[in-house]
């Protein structure tokens, strides 16, 4: 952000010449004029009716481009982009730009001269996935000290167990021939030789690599921050979650809120394995947003409370077995609860108790199960409107939709899941029982408010993405996970607008664009709502608002 920027929040604007699709209501509607002051909206309604109202707003020519209420993001990791603001993308399409081994390279080297990366410091690589090569092949160090034979140079997998490293970054391991492998770990090796190759995986990678890695400070965190919130803007985000805070990333953020330091609306929930240190504590109020700066800024929104793992995994808690067993090749196998039932049912009343709300991550239909009846315990009920979240709630069953009615439940799905693992959720679990993940279509039926998320860094933040997988449901090899439950543009939209902004009760101040409302918006290339389904995708942001004030512009985007 520059102060010229910043500079905009104090001159009344309206916005003109555009598809200002508003979200407020139960169908699209569509205003003509849009005008902004002292970062809420104070107008919306005719073009003619602003110019008599505001004569002196600074007019913005949206230029055929579409405006609407800027994204609220329902579940997330925004820590996970400190980490990330300091890597490089090195994913295959549609989440990254390597395709191949000349590819990551090539990304890897723009990434040290764009940030001047000095040798002897890391450059590191996220995303990292072999099977999306067209060399079917790990890349080993040797390809990598080619072009980097004096930086440390670590691409990390996917799954996050494992990576592979450069001759440098093997060496500050302290890894090389004599170095036996670790029980349960890998430690690949040049044919003929014990010399290792540059991939490690499981134990290997997460006791000699990942738990050594220096961890950034406070002041370094400080500086990624404005990296990190603009991962979320240039994604037409105004509201960043922190799925699971601990106590100290609680503290850090009430620091940077202090400095003025967010410049999105930051809402952390904190973890319920340290409820005891921060709920009731008045040094944790959760009484809405602090902040110093002109925009954004933080609030603790709630307790996140993990009950299962995740089911591409095999560790979500299923009332059924796995059809494939579970990881270690257990059988039959219908994963664990993270916490025994009793603990799970302790913490939700000492949640509802303590007026906190309460988000439980909660991915299996045996674990949602168990959610809804530590609840019913607690006697809460959708008439005291605590809106108890379940995150995930993917393999819901159906007859879970009434009990999330009844007991004021809002789920918070991830529909890019049917693309990304629809594939293997067929196998782990048969067609039938798939096809109902995330049902929004049944949900929205019930009368439900849900939201749906990207789970970053599990998915990445693009929005359209998200958009189009609640619309087609359409798994990487081309199945349709359940046509019955694909949504439109709209209530796909909804899901990240509306929806969302109820989730964190504050439907009264974002989610729409209605007056009196934040003057929070996403400029976008067209109208989502007038674009073929598979052109969704295709959608960018030109331009990310927050409270009136322009947090993220696309080079070459809206010409203001
Ligand atoms: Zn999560």
């Amino acid at each position: 952000m520059t102060e010229s920027q910043a500079a905009d929040h104090h001159q009344d604007q309206t916005f003109v010449n555009g598809s200002i699709l508003t979200m407020d209501g139960p169908v699209p509607s569509y205003a003509e004029a849009v005008t902004i002051c002292g970062g809420k909206i104070v107008f919306v309604g005719a073009a003619a009716d602003a110019r008599e109202r505001f004569p002196r707003a600074e007019l913005r020519d949206l230029e055929g481009a579409a405006m609407l209420p800027g994204f609220i993001d329902a579940h997330s990791h925004l820590s996970f982009a400190f980490e990330l603001a300091g890597q490089v993308n090195v994913g295959a399409p549609p989440v990254g730009p390597c395709q191949d081994i000349p590819s990551i390279i090539a990304t890897l080297e723009s990434f040290r001269s764009a940030r001047n990366v000095p040798e002897g410091d890391w450059i590191i690589g996220y995303g990292y996935d072999q099977e999306t090569l067209t060399e079917r092949r790990h890349i080993t160090k040797d390809d990598l000290d080619a072009q980097f034979p004096h930086h440390r140079v670590m691409l990390v997998h996917v799954s996050s167990h494992g990576a592979v490293l450069n001759s440098a970054a093997l060496a500050w391991a302290g890894i090389d021939a004599t170095t036996p492998t670790p029980d349960g770990g890998i430690i690949s090796r040049v044919p003929g030789s014990q010399e290792p190759a540059g991939l490690l995986m499981e134990t290997a990678y997460i006791h000699l690599v990942a738990n050594r890695m220096p961890r950034p400070a406070e002041a370094q965190r400080l500086q990624l921050l404005d990296g990190a919130q603009q991962m979320y803007a240039s994604n037409g985000y105004t509201h960043a979650q922190d799925g699971f805070a601990s106590v100290a990333d609680l503290e850090f953020y009430q620091t940077a809120a202090e400095a003025g330091l967010l410049y999105l609306d930051v809402a952390a929930l904190g973890s319920f394995l340290e409820a005891g240190q921060w709920v009731g504590n008045p040094r944790y109020p959760l009484n809405g947003y602090s902040s110093r700066g002109e925009s954004g800024g933080f609030k603790i929104a709630g307790m996140k409370i993990l009950h299962d793992g995740s089911p591409q995994g095999r560790t979500a808690y299923m009332r059924e077995p796995y059809l494939q067993g579970g990881p270690d090749g257990q059988s039959p196998w219908r994963g664990e609860s993270t916490v025994p039932f009793e603990q799970l049912a302790a913490v939700v009343r000492q949640g509802i108790d303590a007026g906190v709300q309460v988000f439980t991550h909660a991915n299996g239909d045996a674990a949602i199960d168990d959610v809804i009846r530590a609840l019913d315990l607690t006697g809460v009920t959708s008439v005291d409107d605590r809106r108890t979240v379940v995150i995930h709630s993917q393999f819901q069953r159906p007859e879970h939709l009434g009990d999330y009615v009844r007991l004021g439940i809002s789920p918070s799905y991830f529909t890019n899941h049917s693309y990304f693992w629809g594939d293997v959720h067929i196998a782990n679990v048969g067609y039938e029982r798939a096809s109902f993940i995330s049902p929004l279509k049944s949900a929205l039926k019930h009368g439900l408010t849900v939201s749906n998320h990207t789970d970053f860094p599990v998915t990445g933040l693009n929005p359209f993405f998200v958009l189009w997988s609640a619309m087609s449901r359409t798994t990487r090899s081309g199945v349709i996970l359940g046509a019955e439950e694909r949504i439109d543009a709209y209530a796909a939209l909804g899901a990240m607008t509306t929806g969302a902004a109820y989730q964190m009760f504050e439907e009264r101040r974002k989610g729409r664009i209605a007056e009196g409302l934040l003057a929070d918006f996403v400029i976008v290339s067209a109208d989502p709502l007038h674009v073929d389904r598979d052109k969704i995708t295709e959608l960018t942001v030109l331009e990310t608002i927050k409270e009136g004030v322009t947090v993220f512009k696309a080079p070459g985007g809206s010409k203001n």
